[in-house]
């Protein structure tokens, strides 16, 4: 079996990590000529690291992250008063940690090195221009002119999948209406933990990624999806998160350089079933980007390659594989999806009457419904 991998970001580096240990031969393009990583930190969740058990980097990502103290955040008022401490279970065995927020960058060198210690190519500054299907597999055509057959070709090339568009042209993804705003900061002397602080149309999150360093992950309501200058990326940052105390103002004073802002609008994708065509299929991003109010998107893309990888080592046809992986990742995806534009919703209310109703959520029913929710999510993946 030959699989072709299309993108070389959280999922696909898994994906070809996952194969080559089960002896399945694949190729993977990337479009970037070099990889510059976007963003700030991310949360790797028990889940997701229950999955990176399969390809063994477990132990690099959580001696270059930052696990969350005591298993737990904080959430606080706009001042910075707690209001609930939601507590993160053991998902991936009682000693990995149950969230390990990292740099992207250091998560994103962690792979590649798995990636080339599986003994994997990865084709910098190569897209697929073609994809021509025949019963027995997939002619592809390279942005470098070479053309190649596969059995298999997995779209795991994110929220702007070229696959998806070569599959599927007319999904596209949808603005939510929220923006992200991040950046990489010293941490400030005192904060013991991760701190979510709920605001009036925002929220602002501190999260210690590496000894000395946290990042800030300021959410705004942006309607019409406006376009900013670099240049106006701190002024605004500093502005959106003004009604926030507690660590938040001198946190904010430091941001300054517009090089230091993060600014991504958030958008779902949310292609109807199937996510195949044929012998191509999308995984991650490519198929259903959520908003990052549960932080579990790349959890989704970690699992739905793991499982892909098994599936397909298990010797099913790949026509059959193809509708099993996807009624096994459908219910899964769709529950984060659903529940984190809702978390989100909830977390950015305005009326007095919905913030009143939020504060009640928050002291007295969020804790269980934490609790309720990492219960589903430490269900098997594999099975
Ligand atoms: C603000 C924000 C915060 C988030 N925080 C978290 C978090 O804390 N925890 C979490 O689990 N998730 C989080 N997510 C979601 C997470 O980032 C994504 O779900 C995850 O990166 C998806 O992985 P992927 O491999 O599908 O896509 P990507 O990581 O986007 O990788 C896609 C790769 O494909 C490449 N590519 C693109 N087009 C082509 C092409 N035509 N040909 C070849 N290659 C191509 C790209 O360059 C890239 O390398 C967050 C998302 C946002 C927006």
């Amino acid at each position: 079996m030959r699989i072709l991998v299309v993108g070389s970001g959280i999922a696909g580096q898994t994906l070809a990590c996952a194969l080559a240990k089960r002896g399945i031969a694949c190729d993977v393009v990337e479009v970037k000529p070099a990889f510059d990583i976007a963003g700030a930190g991310l949360y790797v969740q028990g889940p997701a690291l229950r999955a990176f058990q399969d390809i063994g980097v477990v132990e690099a990502i959580v001696a270059a992250g930052l696990p969350l103290a005591d298993d737990t955040s904080l959430v606080t008022d706009s001042a910075g008063m707690p209001m609930a401490r939601p507590s993160y279970p053991r998902i991936a065995g009682p000693h990995i940690p149950s969230v390990v927020p990292i740099r992207r960058r250091a998560l994103h060198e962690i792979l590649a090195r798995a990636v080339e210690a599986a003994g994997v190519a990865v084709r910098m500054g190569v897209t697929v221009d073609a994809l021509a299907q025949a019963p027995d597999g997939v002619t592809a055509t390279f942005s470098d002119g070479r053309v190649d057959r596969y059995d298999l070709v997995v779209g795991a090339d994110g929220i702007r999948s070229r696959v998806r568009a070569l599959l599927f042209p007319a999904a596209q993804p949808q603005y939510t209406g929220y923006a992200n705003w991040r950046v990489i900061l010293p941490t400030p002397a005192g904060l013991e933990r991760t701190t979510w602080m709920m605001g009036t149309g925002t929220s602002f999150g501190i999260v210690p990624i590496a000894p000395g360093l946290v990042y800030i992950a300021g959410v705004s309501k942006e309607p019409g999806n406006p376009r900013f200058e670099r240049a106006e990326l701190p002024a605004l940052c500093r502005s959106r998160f003004a009604e926030f105390g507690g660590f938040a103002p001198a946190l904010l004073a430091q941001v300054t350089a517009p090089d230091q802002v993060v600014y991504t609008p958030i958008e779902e994708v949310r292609l109807a079933p199937p996510w195949h065509k044929g012998r191509v299929v999308l995984v991650g991003d490519a198929a259903h980007a959520g908003t990052p109010f549960w932080a579990m998107g790349a959890t989704m893309a970690i699992e739905d390659a793991v499982l892909l990888a098994t599936l397909l080592a298990r010797g099913t046809p790949i026509e059959a594989v193809l509708p099993d992986w996807m009624a096994r990742r459908l219910p899964r995806c769709r529950f984060v999806q659903d529940g984190s534009l809702q978390t989100g919703r909830r977390s950015h209310e305005e009326s007095p009457e919905a913030l009143a109703a939020r504060e009640h959520y928050v002291r007295n029913l969020m804790v269980a419904d934490v609790a309720r929710r990492y219960a589903t999510l430490a269900e098997p993946f594999v099975w």
